[in-house]
This record gives structure tokens, C-alpha cells and sequence, in this order.
């Protein structure tokens, strides 16, 4: 696919079509391997996001969407899975040259998104009520209806497998959507939405809104039409949601932020740390709420650790996400990168060691992209802002721990608790360590790792409720109770 303005021209998508936007305001989309423009979209107004509304309330009340047979749902939903399966490799090309991740790592997002779609397929027809034994002749039972109209907010790091991981079982429960992608990184969610009214769903079902969070995204959920949010993004962002909702007295899921603790015990295999450490903190050039940024290393085994994850750190090979042979690719914008650089500035500052990286690459043919090398930061006094606060770039902080009882306190000393992960032989420190972690998910022996059927979300400020696995679709459900009275009238006396 080549890259030209005019092959990447979206408009908003509301009511089944691509519609210009009422302002005609446009933004271009850029590629951050060069920072050049790749495309360009409509940005939205405040009457585009009511219109984005109605259309998903007209589409929930008019279609049989909401009211129909959920084996319906399940088929159209299998038909977008099979679609986005047939254009995957064009899906994840598109995903990369938006956002700069590998395509291998595109086309590994693009994936997930198939298997999410497929497992909430599966669950569209399993909504069930309950029936409730009562006092007296009466039949009292629940129904579990869709919310109507629900408002999904998305972040740029995963910009299509985050936007339908909340979007998917939505739908699968009956609801009309309205998706708000991150300005950053539309293109993927615009390109979706067609894809998957192609496939059958009917209009008004799914429609995407581009434009300012702090103006569209609020606006989508003051409305008075939204039934619920669901939101991927920064703890201030979420929090600002979850104000927003309370005034509504409408339910909010947020998936925010982390500051992952990687535990290595002694024991471990140190080599398959190594590579599932680095996998963990240089995947998706770190952007990742999951990833393994804090490293809690036993002091025995620190500099051999250090070494291994070091050197794998080295010999990754920076470029376009999109070029052969490419490891990682670059930040997703100037700014971001700023934002990394000043946490690895403010490390040495405060006494860290860079051990690798530590720099943006201004060499050509990169330099005019947002690539930082892969980066390790050790011998970090505790407190130290970099092991407080969400980097989200490449870099790995470092610190050590003498004993068990210390590491695990310093793993849980986090205003967070998204993802854990730790290494170790032994079944039983395994075990016992991951009770006691605050986090929503722990992983051992391996890096970071989820799947649709495994429930993702977080303690503490890493967010509120839990999305993928079977519960994922209750939330875009509500209860009712219904109590029928089922005595005879007494029959009238007759004399
Ligand atoms: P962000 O700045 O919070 O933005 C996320 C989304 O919210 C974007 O679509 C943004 O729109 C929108 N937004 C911004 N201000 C808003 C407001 N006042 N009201 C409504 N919507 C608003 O996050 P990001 O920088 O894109 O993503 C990085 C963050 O996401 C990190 O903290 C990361 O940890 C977190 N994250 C969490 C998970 C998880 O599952 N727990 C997964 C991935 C990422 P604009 O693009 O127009 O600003
Ligand atoms: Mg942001």
C-alpha cells in the first residue's frame, strides 16, 4: 500500500457512511517514522458528535439490532472477523503507518481483534435471565437488556485492538455504538467502521467520531442519550470521566495506566528472563500500560540480569515499523518522545545509571522520526521519579532487592496495580508472590501475556472494572426484574 494523503482521506462515520463533518475542519494524519503527513481526516464538531448520537439511537430503536435474535449478532459479527481476517495484512499496514509499531506487531494486533471478535460472537447468544424462587403463587424472573446508546473512548497505543475490545462485546449485547479513536491514530477505526457495515451491520450501529477529547469526547458522554462509557487512557483523562459519568449516574469502565514491577528471583532462568524483560518494556517501543517498566532484581543475579537485557536492548534494530527486519519502531509523536527523554534526563539527574540508550536517534535516515534507543536506567534510589510515574517509551528502571519480604513490598509501592509479572523456578515462591501482588494481573515466567477469554484490568489508580472474558458483555447489559402474580381469583360463591 502506498502511503499518498489522498489513499488515507477519511471523513467521520455516522449512520452507515462517510460524511465530511458539518464544520469541514480536516487534520492530517502523520507517519511517525518521519513525521510527514500520511492522510488526513474530518475533525468533528459538537454537532457532529449529537448527530453520531442520533444516529446510534436511531439505529438501536429502529434496527432489530437490540431486540432480535442474538444468534443474528453473533453471525454478522463472525462475518467482520472472516472480513477483517481476509485484509488483515492491509489492516495491520495501515496500523503501523499511523502509529509506528512493527508490522509484525501490527499484524499481531490485528490478530487479537479477530480472536476478540470471535469469542464475543460466541457469548451474543448465552445472555440469559434468571428465574427466582419466591413467596406465594408468583414467577419472578430477570431479563438482561442492552444499555441503548454507548460511548467508547480510545488511546493511540493499540488504536484499533483497544477501540474493539470494548466496542466488540457492545455490540455482541445489543447495543449502537459511537467510537471516539485518539486524535493521533484514526485511521484504523475509520477503516473498521466500513468494514464491518459492509459485513452487515446495520447502519447506525457502529459510528466513529474524530476529534478533541476534552471537547468530543465530553460532549459524547454529557449527552443525554449515552447509556454508558467505556475508556482506555491516562489516569487524569479518567479520572475527568469518571466525573463526568457520576454527574449522569452512568456506569464508566476505565483501563488507565501502570508502572508494571517485574520480580526476578534468584533461581530464575536468566536468559528467558532476559528476552521476556525486554519483549516487556521494548515491545511496542514501550508504550504499553502493561509493560514491565520497573525491574526488581534479586541482588545476586543483578548485573548478570542487567547484562543479558542490556545487550538483547543493543542489538534491536530501530526503523519504520513497516521496513523488513525492523525490531522496534519509533514513539508515536514528537511530544511523546519529549516526554520519555525528560524522565531519562531527570534519572541521571537524580542519580541513575544509563546502562544503554538514553538518547533520541538523530542520525538519517531516522532522524526526522520520533526514535529513542531502547533504554536501562540502574542503581535508582527508591523514590526516584522514573520508578514512580508512567514513562511509556522504552525504558527499563532498575533497582534490587536483598529478600523476598523486601521485593514484593517494593513491587506494591505504586499508586498503581494494571500488570505484574515475576521469574522464578519454584512453584511455591510463585504462588505465595502472586497473591500478595496488588495488580489485576500477574504473569509468571513469561512477559506480558493476555488473551480475549482472560479478564484485563487493574487495582488501585489502574483503573475500574475489568474488560475481555465472559463478563466483559454483562456490563453493556442491565438487569430487570419482572414479578408476576399468579393466584386464581377465588371463584364466587354460588348459593
Ligand atoms: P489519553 O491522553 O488519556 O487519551 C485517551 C483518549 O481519551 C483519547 O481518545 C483522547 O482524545 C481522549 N480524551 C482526552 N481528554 C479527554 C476528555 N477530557 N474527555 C474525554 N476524552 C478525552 O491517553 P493516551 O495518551 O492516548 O494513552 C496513553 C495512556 O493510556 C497511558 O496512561 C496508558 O497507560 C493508558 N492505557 C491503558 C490501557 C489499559 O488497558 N489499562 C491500555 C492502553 C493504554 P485525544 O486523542 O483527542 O486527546
Ligand atoms: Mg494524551
Amino acid at each position: 500500500m502506498s502511503s499518498t494523503s489522498s489513499e488515507h482521506s477519511y471523513g467521520l462515520f455516522i449512520g452507515g457512511k462517510d460524511t465530511p463533518g458539518t464544520a469541514g475542519d480536516r487534520q492530517d494524519v502523520l507517519d511517525p517514522a518521519t513525521n510527514r503527513a500520511i492522510g488526513s481526516i474530518a475533525v468533528a464538531s459538537a454537532d457532529d458528535a449529537r448527530h453520531a448520537i442520533e444516529s446510534a439511537q436511531h439505529g438501536f430503536e429502529s434496527s432489530d439490532w437490540a431486540g432480535g435474535d442474538g444468534a443474528q449478532r453473533t453471525k454478522v459479527l463472525q462475518r467482520i472477523a472472516r472480513k477483517l481476517e481476509e485484509r488483515l495484512d492491509e489492516f495491520a499496514r495501515l496500523e503501523t503507518l499511523n502509529m509506528g509499531k512493527t508490522l509484525k506487531e501490527s499484524r499481531g494486533d490485528m490478530g487479537f481483534v479477530v480472536r476478540t471478535l470471535d469469542y464475543v460472537s460466541g457469548l451474543a447468544d448465552k445472555i440469559e435471565g434468571e428465574t427466582i424462587p419466591v413467596p406465594g403463587a408468583r414467577l419472578d424472573y430477570t431479563l438482561r437488556e442492552p444499555l441503548g446508546v454507548t460511548v467508547h473512548i480510545a488511546p493511540w497505543n493499540y488504536p484499533l485492538l483497544l477501540a474493539v475490545r470494548s466496542v466488540a462485546p457492545a455490540l455482541a449485547a445489543g447495543n449502537a455504538v459511537v467510537l471516539k479513536p485518539a486524535s493521533l491514530t484514526p485511521l484504523t477505526a475509520l477503516a473498521f467502521a466500513k468494514l464491518a457495515h459492509e459485513a452487515g451491520l446495520p447502519e447506525g450501529i457502529l459510528n466513529v467520531v474524530v476529534g478533541s477529547g476534552g471537547r468530543i469526547g465530553e460532549s459524547l458522554i454529557a449527552d443525554p442519550r449515552t447509556a454508558s462509557v467505556a475508556f482506555t487512557g491516562s489516569g487524569d483523562v479518567g479520572r475527568r470521566i469518571a466525573e463526568l459519568a457520576a454527574q449522569r449516574f452512568i456506569p464508566a469502565t476505565l483501563e488507565l495506566g501502570g508502572k508494571g514491577p517485574v520480580l526476578v528471583f534468584p533461581d530464575a532462568d536468566l536468559d528467558r528472563a532476559a528476552r521476556g524483560i525486554a519483549f516487556g518494556i521494548f515491545g511496542n517501543a514501550g508504550q504499553m500500560c502493561w509493560a514491565g517498566s520497573r525491574l526488581l532484581v534479586h541482588a545476586s543475579i543483578s548485573e548478570a540480569l542487567v547484562n543479558r537485557v542490556a545487550t538483547i536492548a543493543k542489538g534491536l534494530k530501530l526503523g519504520p515499523g513497516s521496513s523488513d527486519g525492523v525490531d522496534m519502531g519509533p514513539l508515536v509523536s514528537p511530544g511523546q518522545l519529549a516526554s520519555v527523554l525528560s524522565f531519562v534526563e531527570e534519572s541521571g539527574a537524580e542519580g541513575g545509571r544509563i546502562v544503554c540508550g538514553g538518547s533520541r536517534v538523530t542520525s538519517a535516515p531516522l532522524g526526522d522520526g520520533n526514535f529513542l534507543a531502547p533504554t536501562v536506567v540502574a542503581d535508582l534510589p527508591s523514590g526516584a521519579h522514573i520508578l514512580r510515574d508512567e514513562v511509556f517509551g522504552p525504558v527499563l528502571a532498575v533497582t534490587t532487592f536483598d529478600d523476598t519480604e523486601q521485593g514484593i513490598r517494593a513491587a506494591n509501592d505504586t499508586r498503581y496495580g494494571l500488570f505484574a509479572s515475576l521469574w522464578t523456578r519454584d512453584l511455591a515462591t510463585a504462588l505465595a508472590t502472586a497473591r500478595r501482588l496488588q495488580a489485576g494481573m500477574v504473569s509468571i515466567n513469561e512477559a506480558p501475556v493476555t488473551f480475549p477469554q482472560a479478564p484485563f484490568g487493574g487495582y488501585k489508580e489502574s483503573g475500574l472494572g475489568f474488560e475481555q472474558g465472559t463478563d466483559a458483555i454483562l456490563q453493556f447489559t442491565r438487569r430487570k426484574n419482572v414479578v408476576v402474580n399468579l393466584s386464581q381469583p377465588k371463584p364466587a360463591k354460588t348459593s
